[in-house]
């Protein structure tokens, strides 16, 4: 599927993508719904992967993300770039619209601009945010997502009502990735901050994310792309040399009852003493979550595990009507993860901590700034 035969709105509206290197590309591609799925792929071989994909079933959604944001900075001359056999370009408005073509070319569903990363405002970033949103207005086409890759500053109370301004001011849809050393949405106003926005910005998706996906989507993102690892899960500060090495792998799989990713070696530590937590996901099987080991079929079958969990979640979620239901729903899961938190130490008699995140989540729900119509069914600050 792809855009031509409905709008790009249409495409990204309530879809949860999952984000995944062209290396794992096959592995959670079985797991993907074809209606409400979808996968952003990252990696050299990503523009492969994606025609083959889409040869074999044109109506997955599949797009790519050339990750120019893991390696450069964006400057007010050269927001836009690409890492090439030859080395590094900077893309003018030419080459930027033929990078684009060439997305399309391989059968993306829609085209992703290649942005390179965007510093914080007192780290000179508004300038190069204001280039990135510019160029991007003189594109001629509407198949096109601006990708925004930030640091987290820009979520501050001070910075906010600038990003609001340029994101609003984009003739196209925003998806937005966040960086931080560690969890972007566990820094100092970054959690409201990002619900603000969502509220404020009926054209955002939010990506390279975790569980925040949710969130957002609960506060008015059209839709959103969760990474498959960890480092998928965050922005990372732009080098060079990003994207070459590959870390030893080790399981990490969802607990959906805690709405986190967790280590398997921590679960295992948990439940040394009583009947570990099972899940009944088409992977595990009513198995252990447990039992994976760092072996490769384990760490496969790990991932698929959490792409499974997470799409039942979005079932729940895209079941919802987007506004109060919607918040109300995901404001029950969120008390349900507190309560497990707490019912796992106290069954395990060990110190499970409840994450900084899922206490700002639990906080009232902040209105949308002034200046434009609501985002979908967002009326007002609701009882979130
Ligand atoms: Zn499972």
């Amino acid at each position: 599927m792809g855009v031509g035969t409905e709008g790009i709105d249409e495409l990204l509206q309530d879809r949860l993508m999952i984000m995944v290197n062209d290396r794992s590309v096959n592995q959670v591609l079985p797991y993907i719904p074809t209606s409400t799925g979808g996968l952003v792929v990252t990696g050299a071989d990503a523009p492969v992967r994606c025609r083959a994909i889409r040869n074999a079933f044109p109506e997955t959604v599949v797009v790519m993300d050339h990750e120019s944001h893991t390696r450069r900075a964006a400057t007010a001359d050269a927001p836009f770039g690409l890492k090439t056999a030859h080395g590094w370009r900077d893309l003018d408005p030419t080459e930027l619209d033929e990078v684009l073509n060439g997305q399309r070319d391989n059968k993306a569903s829609y085209a992703v601009t290649p942005t390179c990363f965007i510093p914080a405002e007192e780290a000179g970033g508004a300038p190069a945010l204001g280039a990135v949103i510019s160029q991007a207005n003189h594109l001629r086409r509407e198949d096109t997502v601006v990708l925004l890759p930030c640091n987290w500053r820009w979520l501050r109370r001070s910075s906010l009502p600038l990003m609001v301004e340029q994101i609003r001011a984009c003739r196209h849809p925003v998806a937005l990735i966040l960086q931080a050393v560690g969890d972007p949405l566990a820094c100092d106003q970054a959690a409201e901050g990002l619900r603000r926005l969502c509220r404020s910005c009926p054209r955002l998706v939010l990506w390279r994310t975790d569980l925040a996906a949710f969130d957002a989507m609960a506060h008015g993102a059209l839709g959103a792309a969760v990474g498959v690892s960890a480092v998928l899960r965050h922005g990372v500060a732009p080098r060079p040399d990003n994207g070459g090495g590959d870390h030893k792998p080790y399981p990490v799989v969802l607990v959906r009852r805690l709405l986190r990713y967790h280590r398997v070696a921590t679960l295992q530590d948990w439940f040394a003493h009583v009947d570990p937590w099972t899940c009944d996901c088409v992977v595990c099987k009513g198995e252990a979550l447990t039992r994976f080991t760092d072996r490769g079929a384990d760490v496969e079958a790990a991932l698929q595990h959490s792409v499974c969990e997470l799409y039942e979640l979005h079932e729940e979620l895209d079941a919802t009507l987007a506004g109060h239901e919607r918040t109300g729903w995901w404001r029950l899961q969120l008390a349900d993860a507190w309560e497990h938190h707490r019912l796992l130490a106290s069954r395990t008699g060990t110190e499970v901590s409840f994450p900084k995140v899922l206490h700002a989540w639990r906080r009232q729900s902040p209105s949308a700034l002034p200046g434009a119509e609501e985002p979908r069914g967002q009326e007002r600050s609701g009882p979130s």
